[in-house]
């Protein structure tokens, strides 16, 4: 039992990792389903998938990709 409390302690800690939606950059992303912890959505721009960007750099260069797109529309 201890050695599980301390296990999810320090899942806790390498949770730095934010996820950011791959259409967009933004983080405000989140599981579909809980069952189906594979799919992703995206509140911001509706993506919905399987995929999650965790580099915040990556994230930064999608982000502004997609704001000149929404700039040009
Ligand atoms: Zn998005």
């Amino acid at each position: 039992m201890v050695k599980l409390i301390v296990v999810q302690n320090a899942d806790m800690n390498t949770g730095d990792k934010m996820k950011f939606c791959p259409k967009c950059g933004s983080t405000n992303v989140e599981w579909v389903l809980p069952q189906i912890w594979s799919k992703w959505e995206c509140r911001d721009c509706g993506y919905i998938g399987p995929l999650i960007v965790e580099d915040g750099k990556m994230a930064e260069e999608i982000r502004k990709e997609y704001l000149k797109k929404q700039n040009k529309i």
